[in-house]
């Protein structure tokens, strides 16, 4: 093969490997080793730790499920803090739901923030919006310190490892249910059914020690491992499979309808089994 490829191995035995025309920026950063490539099959990705993160081809359909499902499934989501998602998309999606009055980013490291809005702009361009807040802090800590104020929490978080090792435990989901407003309600990506069963299986047990509603839902991102990704919501009241036709409003999407939100709880047998 010729040219310059990356390999992402997702586990010790497989991976994905893409060609590369053009690395981007490479540094070592606080937190986290940070690559922004141009790829030819995807365009430009992030990078963190040698995982893919997010590629301008792909990034609609984890950023449309993260954001849509929640905020469609809650009557009124006026304050929402994003945990992680320094790439922005999740706040690009967030900022399409008129009922947001104030939307919170807080990721760990800046230079996220700083070189996606350079590399990332199809994906970053909403993080200067008057509606959104960015914070560069941890968001463990942020919701340690927040009490009843948010309607919604979507954890976009990377892979429970270095920083983010933390926003996998059930100290951190008891957190976000205090942080949230009585009929509050969150997402936390939950990574794949194929090498993370395990993990899948401890989150939504911890989650449905707390919150009285507690779901997973599917969708298919190619670049992620094994292309089949899971969101774990927890939720005080609002059911995200109670969702009526009145629930919905026009939004631009590529990935998310009304059908797919009730789609995506349909579970194969295999993961079912995983949340029983
Ligand atoms: N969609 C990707 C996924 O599912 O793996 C996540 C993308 S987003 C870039 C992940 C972000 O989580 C990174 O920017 C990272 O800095 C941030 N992060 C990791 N640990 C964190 C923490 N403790 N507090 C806030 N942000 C954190």
């Amino acid at each position: 093969m010729g040219g310059l490829w990356f390999t992402e191995k997702q586990t010790e035995n497989f991976g994905i490997t893409m060609k590369v025309n053009n690395t981007l920026h490479t540094e070592q950063t606080e937190f986290q080793k940070l690559d922004m490539v141009e790829t030819e099959e995807w365009g430009n990705m992030l990078l963190l730790d040698g995982m893919v993160m997010t590629s301008v081809r792909d990034e609609f359909v984890y950023h449309e499920m993260v954001a849509h499902v929640p905020l469609f499934t809650h009557p009124n989501p006026e304050n929402v803090l994003v945990v992680g998602g320094g790439d922005g998309g999740v706040i690009r999606e967030v900022l399409k739901h008129p009922e947001v009055k104030k939307a919170t980013l807080v990721d760990i490291d800046g230079k996220v923030i700083e070189y996606s809005k350079k590399y990332l702009p199809e994906i970053a361009g909403k993080l200067d919006d008057p509606r959104v807040e960015v914070r560069v802090d941890d968001g463990f800590m942020h919701i340690a310190n927040s009490n009843g104020e948010y309607d919604v929490i979507l954890v976009d978080s990377t892979e429970p490892v270095g920083p983010a090792v933390n926003l996998f435990t059930k100290g951190f989901y008891a957190g976000i249910a205090k942080a949230l407003k009585d009929d509050g309600l969150f997402v936390a990506q939950s990574d794949n059914p194929w090498f993370k069963a395990d993990l899948i299986r401890n989150v939504q047990r911890d989650v449905r020690e707390i919150f009285p509603i507690t779901r997973l839902y599917l969708a298919n991102i190619p670049t992620y491992p094994s292309g089949l990704w899971a969101f774990t919501i927890g939720s005080k009241k609002h059911d995200p499979l109670a969702v009526t036709d009145d629930s919905f409003h026009e939004i631009e999407t590529k990935y998310y309808t009304k059908e797919i939100h009730k789609a995506a709880f349909i579970l194969p047998k295999f993961v079912a089994d995983l949340v029983k």
